[in-house]
């Protein structure tokens, strides 16, 4: 059955590049009843950190992106990787290299001239016991001049020839491993049957390739995704902005609304656009995915992330929102608590991002006496004001304060009063939200509150 990884190096946040290919393996593993799983690519140990493992964490876990089984730490794997390495020498498949750097440049340049890459005056001795005692490195030793092609779900047939393939080094001088070595071990040991990652791996899956074949284990099914552009077509960078993964929770984005987005990021299913889990998983193929990049587009994102805040079950959106204003250091008291538990799903259908909610709930959260702005008090008319007298006393005995029945009262009101609604309107929205952006008055009406909306009105006429 189906085995996937993602295999990310912990050199910083998780980018959300590589959220989307842990997506697309966690999509695939769930598609054909598979396992996902995590490894941490750790074996560079000058640029790897405990926070990047952290944030990496961190973001696949808000992401919902749960590995099937432990986590596997590629460092830990040191000694396996280097019997791997011990058993290609053994079986002729890598040799002794005794060059120094600057032999190294030489060759390399002797190579150049040659038309192919890099090969060592050490590729076919053998070396005496005495001089492995010197540093050296352990080089992989391949087929020098034969075709090679990787056969892509996504890109193709890719075309290489391995007389452009470097004598790749297995074993570094301090003997150490390096990185394809230990790739190629780990995913093997791990079962690993599809490796779908950045297309800035293919070059690397070549040399894989080799590795495997002289290993003499079974290849796995390359995937090559195309990366993700900015909204300009250039190749996502610090320009763009946000890229860590963490940066869209800050900006407001769900994590089910994320998923959806960066599913649809360079995969399709037809026109659609909005996928809940059990769908994407459904209808999740390789096959599926595009060949060009995907520029990344937050309208579209926008749009899927409204979609899903208006699926937000009422708690959660109460505490999502709750920590938003938290974060602004907004404090609010039980009965602004009370009041922002109502006024959310009267505004839900204005918010794009959870962030969006701070300046829609402004008029709700507002402390009395609210300020009175300038064209709110021209309008308070003495004529004004005697109808919304008489308004305050048309609410008092109301005891259904829903939107529909407020909606019907004040409906009522001004045609018992002669007038259109135009004469108290403006006034009255002032009066009750401070100037602050807001939703129709019998939405605000609703929200605030039969007495929180009772005192503001006799507040604005004193
Ligand atoms: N550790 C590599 C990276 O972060 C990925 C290796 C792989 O997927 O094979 O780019």
């Amino acid at each position: 059955s189906v085995v996937t990884r993602f295999a990310p190096s912990p050199t910083g946040y998780l980018h959300i590049g590589g959220a989307r290919t842990a997506l697309f393996n966690w999509l695939y593993a769930k598609a054909t009843g598979g396992r996902f799983l995590i490894r941490i690519e750790d074996t560079d140990k000058e640029r790897s950190t405990q926070a990047a493992v952290d944030a990496i964490f961190k973001g696949l876990e808000w992401l919902g992106l749960t590995t099937d089984e432990d986590i596997v730490f590629q460092s830990g794997r040191e000694q396996r990787h280097k019997d791997v390495v011990q058993a290609l020498f053994e079986a002729g498949h890598a040799y002794a290299c005794f060059m120094t750097p600057e032999e190294t440049e030489a060759a390399r340049e002797t190579a150049r001239a040659a038309g192919h890459a890099l090969r060592s005056p050490w590729r076919d001795q053998i070396p005496t016991t005495d001089q492995l005692a010197a540093p050296h490195v352990i080089r992989f030793k391949g087929p020098l001049d034969e075709p090679l092609i990787i056969n892509d779900a996504v890109q193709g047939q890719v075309k290489f020839n391995t007389k452009d393939m470097d004598d790749l080094i297995l074993l570094r001088s301090d003997g150490t491993p390096t990185y394809n070595l230990a790739v190629v071990v780990d995913d093997h040991d791990m079962g690993i049957t599809h490796v779908i990652r950045g297309d800035d791996h293919l070059n690397n899956a070549a040399r894989q390739s080799l590795i495997y074949m002289a290993a003499g284990w079974n290849l796995p099914t390359f995937a090559h995704i195309p990366l993700i552009h900015g909204p300009d077509g250039a190749k996502l960078s610090k320009r763009h902005g946000a890229q860590a993964v963490g940066d869209y929770q800050d900006m407001g984005y769900l994590p089910e609304a994320m998923r959806n987005y960066l599913a649809r990021l360079g995969w399709s299913h037809g026109d659609d656009e909005i996928f809940d889990d059990q769908q994407m998983i459904e209808w999740f193929d390789i096959k599926d995915i595009n060949k060009a990049p995907a520029r990344l587009d937050f309208d579209k994102l926008n749009h899927v992330n409204a979609h899903w805040i208006r699926q937000c079950a009422p708690e959660r959106l109460t505490s999502l929102v709750e920590d938003d204003l938290n974060r602004r250091e907004i404090a609010i008291d039980t009965a602004q608590a009370e009041i922002l538990e109502r006024t959310l799903p009267l505004i839900v259908e204005r918010a794009l991002k959870i962030t969006d909610f701070a300046d829609l709930l402004a008029f709700a959260l507002a402390k009395r006496p609210l300020q009175i702005d300038e064209k709110t008090k021209k309008l308070l008319t003495e004529e004004t004001i005697g109808r919304l007298c008489r308004l305050h006393e048309n609410l008092l005995p109301l005891s259904d304060w829903s939107t529909g029945s407020l909606e019907v009262t004040l409906k009522n009101f001004v045609e018992n009063e002669g007038v259109g609604f135009g004469k108290i309107g403006p006034a009255l929205r002032g009066i009750l939200s401070g100037g602050h952006p807001a939703p129709d008055i019998s939405r605000i009406l609703a929200a605030l509150g039969k007495s929180e909306s009772l005192d503001r009105l006799k507040d604005g006429l004193s």
